[in-house]
């Protein structure tokens, strides 16, 4: 039985080694990640909190007539939607802004 522990040992090592290049790929992927100042992002996510409770509002401080942006590639439920103008469409590439207030033309 013996003989076998030399190949388990080799497996074990093996799965270290697999282990380490996966830490190592996720720290490096951690790192390439932008610094998020923390006192920003929590900002960030009381305004979002504040507008799930009170909905969106302009930059020009009113709530009517605000649609939210979609991002990415629009199914035909949404094209039809943004037909009506009941939301804006984003594009593919992921923007800052979540709504756009059809008074003032701007997005926010
Ligand atoms: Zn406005």
């Amino acid at each position: 039985m013996s003989n076998f522990e030399p190949i388990v040992a080799s497996i074990v090592q093996l799965n270290m080694k697999n282990l380490l290049f996966i830490f190592s790929f996720l720290i490096l992927a951690c790192e390439s990640q932008p610094n998020v100042d923390s006192d920003d992002f929590k900002s960030n996510i009381i305004h979002d909190l504040m507008e799930d409770i009170k909905g969106p509002i302009c930059p020009k401080n009113h709530k009517d007539s605000i649609v939210p942006i979609v991002y990415g590639y629009p199914s035909e439920e949404l094209f039809a939607k943004s037909d009506s103008g009941l939301v804006v469409l984003g594009g593919c590439e992921l923007g800052e802004e979540n709504y756009f207030c059809k008074i003032h033309k701007i997005s926010f």
